[in-house]
């Protein structure tokens, strides 16, 4: 939506301003009921920000060590093994990143040769096609179409070239909501064998799953040597600002990231590392509370959102939810999500900016629904006024 700068790069041109910072300042602009940006209005637990002012008072304020601290890679590897029964060494195939955007930057920027393709599900999340220009790579696309946002498999297969280094797949799905099924996963991952491509698989969602369960690409057979898993504890435990992400992979692998990330910010935040190690360890209840509670607020919104006119898309997983808005009588969601404010007080963002092609998502709108049930039933409210 920004204009061109003669400063910029040609590689990063057309990249602007991001899509989220521009939505919500419009928010803040005009005091609408932001369900744009997707970072949520309650933390965390407060014995996890416990753990993190204790630390700062143990003097845990220098840096920590290059590959993050041994307590979080640590607990990492717990929680693949508990959660997945995936096996990681801490001290050489995982690694801590300044949140899952750093891990995904890092890898393109130390995997990718200039020319490199990557192969990658539009509607995609923003930083890819950033990251993956910044390494000088290419970034081809396949289409996930509505309602089940289902691709061709045939399709992913002959987008593979010669120049395809890897697919980097989002699983469950942002914007769209999807969590890939145990068939699509399969099928991915035997094009992946078939082809010698490493997949990059960005996890964020992974507890956040209401319909199906999340199936890490490196469980399946085969792939645990080919997969980079990325995650981080933003949406997990609701500390979005805190940016602690991290990497698990194949010493090699694990190694090759760790050059690139050493010199992006080589580290970061250590008494945030301490409390999401603590995070990580929370029992099992922490996790099924956590799922319960947005599934709740995914009904509650999907249910305003069909009310107030639009074709709902429910989710099965992620904080998500698009919508289609022809039933509205619109046809252009970034003429819709501009005029929203005005017209009734609410910001959404527009989907089609995910896409390559945005004639594809031109009439999608997300929203999101990681907001209190009282900001919610807000925005419910004044979203059911696009029927008077
Ligand atoms: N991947 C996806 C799919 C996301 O939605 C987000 C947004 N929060 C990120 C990565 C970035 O995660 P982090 O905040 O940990 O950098
Ligand atoms: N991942 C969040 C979203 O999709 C936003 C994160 C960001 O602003 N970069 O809304």
């Amino acid at each position: 939506m920004a204009g061109p700068n003669p400063h910029l790069t040609r590689r990063l041109q057309g990249f602007g301003t991001t899509i989220f910072a521009e939505m919500s300042a419009l928010a803040a602009r005009t005091q609408a009921v932001n369900l744009g940006q997707g970072f949520p209005d309650t933390d965390g637990p407060a014995e996890i920000i416990d753990v993190a002012v204790a630390a700062m008072r143990a003097g845990h304020n220098q840096y920590p060590p290059g590959p993050g601290l041994p307590e979080l890679r640590q607990a990492v590897g717990r929680h693949q093994k508990r959660f997945y029964d995936l096996d990681y060494q801490p001290e050489s195939e995982i690694l801590v990143t300044v949140g899952a955007t750093e891990a995904i930057a890092a890898t393109m920027i130390s995997l990718l040769e200039p020319g490199d393709e990557v192969i990658t599900f539009e509607p995609w999340y923003d930083s890819y096609g950033a990251s993956i220009a910044m390494a000088g790579g290419i970034k081809k696309v396949v289409t996930l179409s509505p309602p089940e946002y289902s691709f061709d498999p045939a399709e992913l297969e002959s987008s593979v070239t010669a120049n395809t280094k890897l697919i980097l797949l989002n699983t469950p799905h942002n914007p769209s909501g999807k969590v890939f099924s145990a068939s699509e996963m399969n099928a991915i991952a035997d094009i992946a064998k078939r082809h010698d491509l490493i997949v990059v698989t960005d996890e964020v969602y992974e507890h956040l799953v209401f319909e199906g369960e999340h199936i890490p690409m490196a469980s399946l057979p085969g792939m645990w040597d080919r997969t980079v898993t990325i995650s981080s504890g933003g949406k997990t435990f609701s500390f979005t600002g805190w940016k602690i992400g991290w990497v698990c992979a194949p010493a090699a692998l694990v190694g090759a990231i760790r050059t690139a990330k050493q010199f992006l910010t080589f580290v970061h935040s250590g008494p945030f590392q301490l409390a999401i190690a603590a995070a990580l360890d929370l029992d099992d209840s922490y996790y099924a509370e956590f799922v319960d509670d947005f599934r709740a607020r995914r009904d509650l919104l999907c249910d305003g959102l069909a009310k107030a006119g639009f074709d709902v898309f429910a989710p099965q997983g992620t904080y998500f939810v698009n919508t289609d808005i022809r039933p509205l009588g619109a046809t252009d969601g970034i003429d819709f999500c501009l005029t929203l404010p005005d017209r009734v007080g609410v910001v959404g963002i527009p989907t089609q900016v995910f896409y390559d092609n945005r004639e594809r998502g031109k009439h999608l709108v997300r929203f999101t629904f990681c907001k209190t049930e009282a900001v919610l039933r807000d925005g419910i409210e004044r979203l059911a006024k696009l029927n008077d």
